[in-house]
């Protein structure tokens, strides 16, 4: 080891770091950590070939991620037991991806029987993801995976409609090409619905009035959530604790647990929720979607493809950084001024883009 020379030294070590970068990640690795590092710091030929991972685990079962945290998730399983299940760096490897909400995952038990592993993941129908370029390999981007729809929650007063917020939300959902339920809660506190959110409920594919106060809209609510699994968002006090105890029944019960265990106020209730509706379909709720609001984008990436502003995703402005504000040439412009582009969505896109600038 002192012999070697300097630059073998160098990559020894940057591969006891990758090692050491994976372990932090959150990520075990199957085999004991002396054994892995002896592993990696061997040349790629060299290696020993590792088993699939599948054939490590006698037993396997089928699951359904109810919720992700750094180092393990909790699977529901088909027997209906509830388990928490580590991952292996060799399954986020192989899928590319960590597991998300609302994923199915095979899960196999360690020899001893006493630890769950996630040994693999099923092929997603849709993903709910953050706008944005992918920065990094295996990062947990997919926010909730085998989704039917996106609903926000917003209140029509006590908080004010927060259009920057309903925005990102809108924009998140055609990027991931789903469908978009607007659920304008509180209705019992205004009479008549202001223009600028008229508008706005024209981009979404559905808008629901709702009353959790006086039990509104409910029956109407659970028609649009009958058999689908939806992704409920909405910022604190709009109303969604009060939406989803009338949804359902038993859901006051998980939320007054958390309360108290953590002490830390309603929100984190339905945090990491996949709550079964009783007609039939689920709501998911976590942190992490409600953080989908924020992304990663830059002015540029934003300009280029907001949805619907270019045919088939042709950016034809005459600018190559064309903001669509009042540059010559315009393309975006030109489809408003034709009334292809609304000016709801128009203005949508211009309150995104003041939020990144
Ligand atoms: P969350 O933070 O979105 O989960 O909101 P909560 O369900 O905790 O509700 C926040 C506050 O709004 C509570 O005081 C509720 O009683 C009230 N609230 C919820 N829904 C309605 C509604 O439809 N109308 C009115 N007037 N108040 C409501
Ligand atoms: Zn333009």
């Amino acid at each position: 080891m002192i012999d070697a020379p300097k630059a073998k030294r160098r990559q020894w070590r940057k591969k006891r770091g990758d090692a050491m970068q994976q372990m932090q990640s959150g990520v075990l690795d199957h085999l004991p950590l002396k054994e892995r590092w002896s592993r990696e710091g061997k040349p790629e030929a060299k290696r020993k070939k590792l088993k699939p991972l599948t054939e490590n685990f006698e037993q396997k079962e089928k699951g359904l991620v109810l919720s992700v945290h750094r180092r393990s998730c909790q699977v529901r399983l088909q027997s209906g037991k509830e388990i928490k299940a580590f991952y292996l760096a060799k399954s986020v490897d192989e899928a590319k991806e960590f597991p998300a909400v609302g994923d199915f995952a095979l899960v196999g038990k360690s020899e001893s029987g006493s630890e769950n592993f996630i040994i693999g993941l099923e092929p997603r129908k849709s993903v709910l993801t953050r706008p944005g370029p992918r920065t990094r390999e295996n990062q947990a981007l997919v926010q909730a995976a085998n989704i039917d729809q996106v609903a926000i929650v917003m209140s029509l007063e006590n908080p004010s409609f927060n259009f920057g917020f309903a925005d990102r939300f809108l924009l998140a959902t055609n990027f991931n090409g789903l469908p978009f339920i607007l659920i304008l809660n509180k209705c019992d506190l205004m009479k008549k619905i202001p223009t600028e959110i008229q508008e706005f409920i024209e981009l979404a594919d559905n808008t629901i009035l709702t009353s959790a106060e006086q039990d509104t809209g409910i029956e109407e609510l659970k028609e649009k959530l009958r058999d689908r699994i939806s992704v409920f968002s909405g910022q604190s006090g709009v109303g969604k604790s009060s939406l989803i105890n009338l949804l359902v029944p038993n859901a006051s019960l998980n939320v007054a647990e958390v309360r108290k265990k953590d002490g830390k106020g309603r929100h984190t209730t339905v945090a990491s929720a996949y709550l079964n509706l009783p007609q039939g379909g689920a709501v998911i709720d976590t942190p992490g979607i409600r953080a989908l609001g924020i992304m990663d984008l830059t002015t540029d990436e934003l300009a280029r493809c907001f949805p619907g502003f270019f045919e088939s995703d042709i950016f034809d402005c005459k600018f190559k950084d064309c903001k669509h504000q009042s540059e010559p040439d315009c393309a975006v412009l030109r489809r408003i001024d034709e009334g292809l582009i609304s000016e709801a969505r128009y203005r949508s896109y211009l309150r995104i883009l003041g939020g990144l600038g």
